[in-house]
């Protein structure tokens, strides 16, 4: 039983934004998961502008006896100015999701950024001193950062109690990841694990024509999303695999793969191989995100942001995905449309990168 519910990527009405959830749809699924005799449910203060965790609120724990499901959510100390906002935070997040208590309490998103204002206000003690009130029952933390980071953060706080990672197998022998350098750090202190982007923001479950026919010759019935997910959930440290789950279909399929888990074979292990191996073979534009490009482009255009998203996206196929990163990076100006081909850019490019040509492919593909 190591599937969790993601509330992250909740469906929406139809044209609307990250606060329109749509709460029939929502209460569906929430009902469906229950039904199947699955209980976690992970939401976090910023989810959906807020909104997650009010659906939380309104669509379980108003409709559910608390000890029917466990609920998880998260303390973001990046928006946070002082040290008195964390509990008003917290009495926030049990109003919204009308709760008493907390089954999970995280840190959120620790890196050395967030880390370090741990330190400043004391945010370590501050949430031991929720268990002890009773207000949450485990502490932990989801992590965005190197394994010898959390290897530091694991050493110095042994009172956490279980670590959120992203893990995946296209990501578990990524530099930046480092989805197994984490794992086996994890390992090392005895934390349990909870997986976040089990299937890469819906990457694997998209994926270019020629990998697809790899796991469908391995296995015609099975979800690309299922092998993504029998990769983490076989893994002996992991205890919960989170999906953001969107729709009903996505759900069921996961339900599917969960009920009856199967752990992977040394012979679906070579398949997996056989992808990633394909994977890494796909031509990619070798930005190192010096960001030498950014300082003296006169439209603000941050390059070294949106040329991962035309990688990612040539890489996986999964447009709709980084479309959406696409719009939230170019929220506020910098649209790679708005070039003026003054090449400033390409002249600070260590890569020599054809900049301008690359901005042009990013605006024909996401604009
Ligand atoms: S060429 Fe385009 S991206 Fe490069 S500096 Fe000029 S405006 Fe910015
Ligand atoms: S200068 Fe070149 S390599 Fe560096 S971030 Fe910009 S595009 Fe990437």
């Amino acid at each position: 039983m190591k599937l969790g519910f993601g509330l992250m990527r909740l469906p929406k009405i139809s044209g609307g934004g990250e606060k329109d959830i749509d709460k029939a749809l929502t209460a569906d699924m929430i009902d469906l998961f229950l039904e199947r005799g699955y209980k976690y449910f992970d939401t976090a203060f910023v989810y959906h502008e807020g909104e997650s965790e009010k659906a939380v609120g309104e669509l379980l724990s108003a409709r559910y006896p608390r000890d029917r499901f466990y609920l998880a959510t998260k303390l973001p100390l990046w928006d946070l100015n002082k040290k008195e906002d964390m509990e008003e935070v917290f009495k926030t997040q049990l109003e919204r999701t009308r709760v008493s208590y907390f089954d999970n309490y995280l840190l959120h998103g620790v890196d050395r950024h967030v880390a370090k204002k741990l330190d400043e206000f004391d945010g370590w003690a501050y949430a031991k001193s929720l268990k002890e009130r009773g207000l949450v029952r485990k502490l932990g933390f989801s992590f965005h950062s190197t394994a010898e980071h959390l290897d530091e953060v694991l050493s110095s706080h042994p009172e956490l109690e279980f670590v959120q990672l992203q893990l995946n197998y296209a990501d578990w022998e990524s530099k930046e990841v480092q989805s197994r350098l984490c794992y086996e750090v994890a390992e090392k202190h005895g934390k349990p694990v909870i997986v976040m982007e089990p299937v890469r923001g819906g990457a694997l479950a998209a994926m270019p024509p020629e990998i697809r026919e790899v796991f469908l010759r391995a296995a015609p019935e099975k979800s690309l999303a299922s092998w993504a997910f029998r990769f983490v959930g076989s893994l002996p440290m992991v205890s919960t695999v989170l999906s953001g789950m969107s729709d009903m279909q996505q759900l069921k399929d996961n339900l599917d793969t969960f009920d009856n888990f199967k752990p992977l074979t040394e012979a679906e292990h070579e398949v997996i191989n056989k992808a990633v191996e394909m994977l890494s073979k796909i031509p990619t534009i070798p930005c190192t995100g010096c960001k030498y490009c950014v300082s003296n482009c006169p439209q603000h255009i941050n390059i070294p942001r949106l040329i991962p998203l035309l990688n990612d996206f040539r890489t996986y196929r999964n447009l709709d995905a980084n479309k959406r990163r696409y719009n939230m990076n170019v929220a506020r100006g910098g649209k790679a449309s708005s070039c003026i081909l003054c090449r400033e850019c390409e002249r600070h490019c260590p890569q020599s990168l054809p900049i301008t040509k690359i901005l042009s492919d990013i605006a024909k593909a996401f604009e």
